[in-house]
């Protein structure tokens, strides 16, 4: 008889990938497959921040800022390797964000993820410390620190080491069908191999709901809003290893980061779409990212400093809010279907995959009576 796994994840992004990572560790048997390459979708087309997110300290974020800022200590701990931590400098505009609202943002920024070897915000002057940089108006601006990592390679690093726990991981084999017969998951893939499970994980991403309804044939309450972000690779548009955050008067934030060591990485704009496939940037985004740098920098840019851009498409929870306020936290649904457990993930952020993964074993806890060990994550590095 075929062998019946304790777990079976739709999707190799970083969620599943942090899942299957952290379940194999824990001596569980583990199945994982993706219809694309590992890290393939929305993971490898991130801002590549691991970072608290300070602008969600303006939607009252609060808990997911103080997760986000622990983890960034730790995910920064584990995988050194492929993450440094970044200077990012806000220049001050007085009409789009008074000093005191930053300067409270920054103060809950440094405190709010409790002891952190990242260094603290301050205020800096710009004229003294990035002469020539920025136009003539910006003098002052505030410099905090988040981490930038290698998105995709995290991603890998959580399989390879999910592999060497005895994970079975497979790419380019899509889910077409997962059904419950004689108490067990058994799920088809798109080579029509079948696979046992105990339990089913659907961590795909923005395609979530379509692998909900279409392959596994279970209807959601949950509304999912697909927003994508795009953004564009230019040379390095200054010598000075530092990112700039520059605020928009539409108060949504742009970020300029150093890439590739030859290269800036500017994103990202926030545009809501209909399908989870990845449409690439539209021109209007190119305009926007285009101006909203040239607001700043003296040396302006257009569209022919442009050597690459990229997409990406989130899956944000619906909550009613305009697409730069849903909230970039994540939930879980938890099914029981003839009593086995189908366990959805929505939503998230890169930065919080680690935490998501270790709750995820946490809720299953009672349908996996026989796991001897607990989080083990945060300790052991990723290599
Ligand atoms: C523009 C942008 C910038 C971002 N920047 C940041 C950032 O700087 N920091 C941060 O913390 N977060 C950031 N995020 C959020 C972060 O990238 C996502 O939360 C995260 O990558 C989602 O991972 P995931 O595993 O849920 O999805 P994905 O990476 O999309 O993985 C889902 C996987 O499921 C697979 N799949 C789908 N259907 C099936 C099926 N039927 N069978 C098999 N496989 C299937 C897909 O091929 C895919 O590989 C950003 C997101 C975007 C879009």
């Amino acid at each position: 008889m075929s062998k019946v796994f304790d777990l079976f994840i739709i999707g190799g992004g970083i969620n599943g990938a942090g899942i299957a990572r952290d379940a194999a560790g824990r001596g569980l048997s583990v199945c994982l497959a993706d219809k694309g390459e590992i890290g393939g979708a929305t993971s490898s087309w991130s801002t590549k921040l691991i970072h608290g997110g300070l602008r969600y300290l303006e939607n009252y974020e609060f808990k997911l800022v103080r997760e986000s800022l622990k983890e960034r200590e730790i995910v920064y701990k584990i995988a050194k390797s492929i993450s440094k931590p970044v200077p990012f400098i806000i220049p001050y505009v007085d009409k789009i964000r008074p000093a005191w609202l930053i300067k409270i943002g920054l103060f809950l920024y440094d405190n709010l993820g409790g002891k952190s070897k990242i260094p603290k915000s301050k205020t800096i002057d710009l004229k003294k410390n990035f002469p020539n940089i920025l136009k003539e108006e910006y003098k002052t601006g505030f410099r905090y620190f988040d981490i930038q990592i290698d998105d995709k390679k995290l991603t890998k690093l959580n399989i390879k080491d999910a592999k060497k726990n005895k994970a079975k991981i497979l790419e380019y084999n899509k889910v077409k069908k997962a059904k419950i017969i004689d108490n067990q998951w058994i799920i088809t893939l798109q080579d029509g191999k079948k696979i046992k499970s105990k339990i089913l994980i659907n961590a795909s991403g923005p395609w979530i709901n379509e692998t909900l309804h279409k392959n596994i044939k279970i209807t959601s309450k949950k509304k999912i809003r697909l927003v994508k972000g795009s953004h564009i690779i230019t040379k390095k548009l200054y010598k000075a290893d530092v990112a700039f955050t520059f605020q928009n008067t539409d108060k949504r934030i742009i970020f300029v980061i150093p890439y590739k060591r030859k290269f800036s990485l500017i994103g990202t704009t926030e545009i809501e779409v209909k399908s989870p496939e990845n449409q690439g940037i539209s021109k209007k985004e190119i305009g926007y990212l285009i101006k909203s740098v040239n607001n700043y920098l003296n040396n302006e840019i257009s569209k022919k400093d442009i050597v690459d851009t990229y997409s990406g498409v989130r899956p944000l929870i619906e909550d009613f809010n305009t697409a730069s306020k849903v909230t970039r936290d994540y939930v879980f649904d938890l099914k029981i279907i003839n009593k086995l457990p189908l366990l959805n993930i929505y939503g998230g952020k890169l930065t919080t995959y680690r935490k998501l993964s270790e709750k995820v074993l946490f809720d299953l806890k009672k349908f996996l009576p026989k796991t001897k060990k607990g989080p083990w994550t945060d300790k052991k590095k990723l290599f």
